[in-house]
């Protein structure tokens, strides 16, 4: 907007991304106690609403380059001189069949969870782990093996004597509505209301993996970087280079964004 480029952000399930479930941003400048990811998020986005950037609800499904490009979407097709794509990463998927609810990310756990399992040893496990503590809610890590987590959240949980931690797991199941989750040494039962899998993420490209090397197509965010760089901070940076690239080239002309009807 302050280049003068006519502006749309498409998001297809919640604007804020996944730093919706981040428990405690403490590497973000700006906040020097940390903020939790919502709130964080929801500054983003209300910066982005006031700021006369159109966002629309929308999941794009093709990219067809060509001088404007098209963006088919769901429900409406639009078009752009400029695309950037920052979709960001999908979690790895467990192929499971279990019957209790299963969700990979802990914003979309119902407000009625009592009891919940989680399955990873990552960072964003043992996150999600403090952050259904924190709501109340009785919370089990199934590790397969031994956890990866930075080790500042590591501590934090073995701090926290209600979270449950069930070490060298060889596979879930249910039988009789209830997670079983045998050990070399032991098969545990868990009474659970949901289980969440957060057994890593990869980068969200098939958009990208459509349009590779297209002038004026370009990526950002976390869903160009190694997961150790997936930080909020390196991927805003990324943003704003990429605004700024975009900025600089010559043809750009004002009033690029415009919606289409089908
Ligand atoms: C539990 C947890 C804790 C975290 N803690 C921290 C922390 O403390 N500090 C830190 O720096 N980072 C943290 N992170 C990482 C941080 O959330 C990410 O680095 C950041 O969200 C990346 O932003 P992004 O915009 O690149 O991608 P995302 O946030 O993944 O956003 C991509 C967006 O694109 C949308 N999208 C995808 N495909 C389409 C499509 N086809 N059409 C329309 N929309 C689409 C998605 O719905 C999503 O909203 C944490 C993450 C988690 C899960």
């Amino acid at each position: 907007m302050r280049g003068g480029l006519r502006v749309g952000v498409i998001e297809k399930r919640r604007f804020g991304g996944l730093l919706m479930n981040a428990r405690r941003v403490e590497n973000y400048p700006g906040f020097p106690g940390g903020i939790s990811g919502k709130e964080l998020a929801d500054l983003f986005t209300g910066q982005l609403l006031t700021s006369g950037v159109t966002c629309i609800e929308d999941e794009i499904l093709e990219i067809r380059p060509g001088k404007r490009h098209l963006l088919v979407g769901r429900s409406d097709i639009y078009q752009a001189r400029y695309v950037v794509i920052a979709t960001g990463t999908r979690p790895k998927s467990l192929d499971i069949n279990v019957d209790i609810d299963v969700f990979y990310e802990i914003i979309d756990l119902p407000d009625h969870s009592k009891r919940v399992a989680i399955i990873g040893g990552g960072d964003i496990a043992f996150d999600y782990a403090l952050s259904c503590d924190d709501a109340g809610i009785e919370v089990t890590l199934l590790l397969r093996s031994p956890p990866k987590a930075h080790p500042m959240l590591i501590k934090e949980v073995q701090e926290r004597k209600r979270i449950g931690i069930i070490n060298g797991i060889s596979c879930i199941f249910t039988r009789n509505g209830k997670l079983v989750a045998p050990t070399d040494c032991k098969e545990h039962t868990l009474h659970v209301d949901a289980l969440v899998v957060a057994i890593g993420r990869e980068p969200e490209d098939g958009l990208l993996s459509m349009v590779h090397h297209q002038e004026n197509i370009f990526s950002a965010g976390s869903m160009k970087f190694p997961s150790r760089l997936r930080h909020v901070g390196i991927a805003i940076g990324d943003g704003i280079r990429t605004a700024c690239i975009i900025l600089s080239k010559k043809e750009v002309d004002h009033g690029d964004y415009k919606t289409m009807g089908r």
